[in-house]
């Protein structure tokens, strides 16, 4: 294994030599580097993306600042080096390192992988492999790193499970330090991998693939899983943390231009409007929020500790944050005369938001982006997004007026049940909306759709449906592109081949996983960029184990079928999301729940926690003794989850950057 001093050296000699060579050295500001031989625990966390996406993720720097403040332990980064570095790395026998200390991978004890979205698997092979590291987990001994991931693509795990020593199941940053015990505590003892890896998957919320196996149907669907190591869960439940961390203030600075350079504060986590293909709103529950002077404080130490100009106030959905205005107006009065904009992304507009916006004048950055996902009432009653029509002219008439020349709508095309007139119902509304906006604005406004295909997730409501196929994807496409061919409008779309992927990836079982490793042996990598599809490639996978991609796509799954997800819990429950799904088939919608609680598995799963932390920083009701989840049992079947056509005109259309 080279040591840092001889991989320095070989650096010195070929980063001039690649494009950007800023992605390599490290050394930003606010990076963190300890005395490596005093550290016990030593981490490593990857982003398999390139460093220009990967430097911004909020994950990953949450974990870094949680490893970082232990004395024990030291986290360091490494990111997928773009394909001229890789190709010069592997010339010149250089494996991958780490940027603060530039230490092996290898060299580290435990690796933890962000895996956000599934078109990241085959860069995690490749990074691994880079690293010196065996690929599949049946390989690795006692001397390798423990690879550990987490992210919401870890909401199904099984493709990966080859690959991945042991998952994280929601949120990090309680779990981390167990697992850094287990470590520590094993590392000490000289205990083998077998050992470490029997303790982690004891850790509520871990999950250790091998130690489950999975039993198949004569048809290829799942007819179990059964749990190899006693004691160990089934199903593996989420973990989530009772009240929101001090939220990370030290940035890494990069020393190039990168994709985000700002800070970020997310203000709060969960979504309760149960959008019904939102995967990220039904397994991040529940609504958890910061207070606005936390809020304030971090944002102010974080711009200066890093001397950047813009500020974003993450969210699923930031209007729902329930002191969005007081919150405004105090980032407003605090950074009032600085360089400072301010970006809101998923920011839901109501009469409150263009007071919001009148208040985000001097700060706002970029455009607006509204997601109001379709275009006509029957595909809102399906979503469980309804945005009326005359919402949307009116919120981007007022987003004209104020001078803002460009506007962003996002559609999603692709549900099963959508026909032609759905799809150009989109069409029309967009016109619609670019002629209001001339009326107040003149010829000079601008409007960007960007129409993406619906990918039924697991542990949504869809989880049962289809995936539309690729010929029925390309003729809505193909209209929208005949429908929208004024010059002020640009339409953006995703290619089917990309969607399919997706669904693959997402929906797959453990099988997957030797087709992950052939698409990867047959050359794909940074699958998520359009220059480096490689369709073929993964086709010819599925070919040579016997697999037909359709099975797991395009298949309306039978409504007592074990999904290869359902031994994983983001809490859920699996009744609470078909119960959804029936009521979608039947055109009908559910309100927020914060306004009536349905009983989704959230407060079974966490009644203690909840009971300990009352008030009102969860949006879910009170637990007041053991065993009493009442409110959220007590309204259902009562039909109030039914909305009115009146409070349906009270619901927000999504705005943000
Ligand atoms: S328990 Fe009730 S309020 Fe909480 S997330 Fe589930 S449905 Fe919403």
């Amino acid at each position: 294994m080279l040591n840092p001093e001889q991989i320095e050296a070989r650096l010195e000699q070929i980063l001039l030599k690649v494009e950007r060579p800023g992605r390599y050295v490290g050394g930003e500001i606010n990076s963190v580097v300890k005395d490596w031989s005093r550290t016990a625990v030593k981490v490593a966390l990857v982003f398999p993306d390139i460093y220009d996406i990967g430097v911004s993720n909020v994950g990953l720097k949450i974990l870094y600042d949680q490893i970082n403040q232990r004395e024990d332990a030291l986290a360091e980064r490494a990111y997928a080096p773009w394909p001229d570095m890789e190709a010069v790395m592997r010339t010149r026998g250089i494996p991958l390192y780490s940027l603060e200390s530039k230490h092996a991978l290898t060299g580290f004890d435990l690796i933890g992988f962000s895996l956000p979205y599934e078109t990241l698997y085959t860069n995690t092979l490749n990074i691994l492999d880079l690293a010196g590291i065996p690929v599949r987990s049946a390989d690795r001994g006692d001397t390798h790193p423990i690879i550990i991931a987490g992210g919401h693509a870890a909401t199904n795990p099984e493709p990966m499970h080859a690959f991945i020593d042991a998952f994280v199941i929601g949120e990090g940053e309680e779990v981390i330090h167990e697992i850094l015990e287990v470590v520590k505590r094993h590392k000490t003892q000289g205990a083998g991998r077998e050992e470490t890896l029997i303790a982690l998957a004891h850790l509520r919320g871990v999950y250790v693939p091998k130690y489950y196996q999975v039993h198949y149907m004569d048809d290829g669907t799942v007819a179990g899983v059964e749990t190899l190591v006693e004691g160990i869960a089934n199903p593996v439940i989420k973990r989530i943390v009772a009240q929101l961390p001090p939220p990370p203030t030290r940035f890494i600075v990069p020393n190039i231009d990168v994709v985000h350079n700002r800070v970020s504060v997310e203000i709060m986590r969960g979504c309760t409007r149960g959008c019904r293909f939102c995967q990220a709103g039904m397994i991040t529950r529940p609504v958890r929020e910061r207070s606005v002077d936390e809020i304030v404080e971090a944002a102010e130490a974080a711009v200066n500790a890093t001397g950047f100009e813009e500020l974003a106030l993450l969210s699923l959905s930031s209007s729902d944050f329930s002191y969005v205005v007081e919150l405004v107006n105090k980032i407003s009065e605090k950074f009032k005369g600085r360089k400072l904009t301010v970006s809101l992304p998923s920011l839901r507009i109501e009469s409150v938001s263009i007071d919001l916006m009148d208040k985000l004048r001097e700060h706002y950055s970029g455009g607006f982006t509204l997601a109001p996902e379709a275009a006509t009432e029957r595909m809102r009653r399906i979503i469980n997004k309804f945005i009326p029509d005359e919402e949307i002219i009116n919120t981007t008439r007022e987003i004209y007026r104020r001078g803002w020349t460009s506007v962003k709508l996002y559609f999603m095309i692709g549900h099963p049940s959508e026909t032609l007139d759905d799809v150009k119902a989109i069409a029309e509304l967009c016109k619609r909306v670019i002629s209001e906006g001339r009326k107040v604005a003149g010829m000079k406004v601008k409007l960007h759709a960007g129409v993406s295909t619906f990918v039924p997730k697991p542990q949504t409501p869809f989880q049962w449906v289809s995936v539309d196929t690729r010929e029925s994807i390309l003729a809505k496409q193909e209209l929208l592109k005949q429908e929208l061919r004024d010059r002020n409008i640009k339409l953006s779309w995703v290619e089917p081949e990309d969607t399919l992927l997706e669904a693959w990836l997402s929906r797959g079982d453990r099988r997957l996983a030797e087709v992950i490793f052939s698409a990867w042996k047959n050359g794909t990598k940074f699958d998520a960029w359009n220059e480096h599809r490689k369709t073929q490639a993964w086709l010819d996978a599925f070919v040579e184990h016997g697999l037909d991609p359709a099975f797991y796509t395009h298949r309306q799954r039978r409504t007592d079928e074990i999904f290869p997800w359902d031994h994983i819990s983001a809490a859920v429950r699996k009744n609470f999301l078909f119960q959804d799904f029936r009521q979608s088939l039947e055109g009908k919608i559910r309100v927020d729940c914060r306004l009536n609680c349905f009983a989704c598995g959230i407060l079974p799963a966490f009644a203690n926690m909840r009971r300990e932390n009352p008030g009102e920083t969860w949006k879910c009701p009170e637990v007041k003794s053991p065993g009493t989840v009442k409110p959220a049992i007590s309204r259902i079947g009562t039909g109030e989850e039914v909305i009115s056509d009146t409070a349906i005109s009270n619901q927000l259309p999504v705005i943000g950057d």
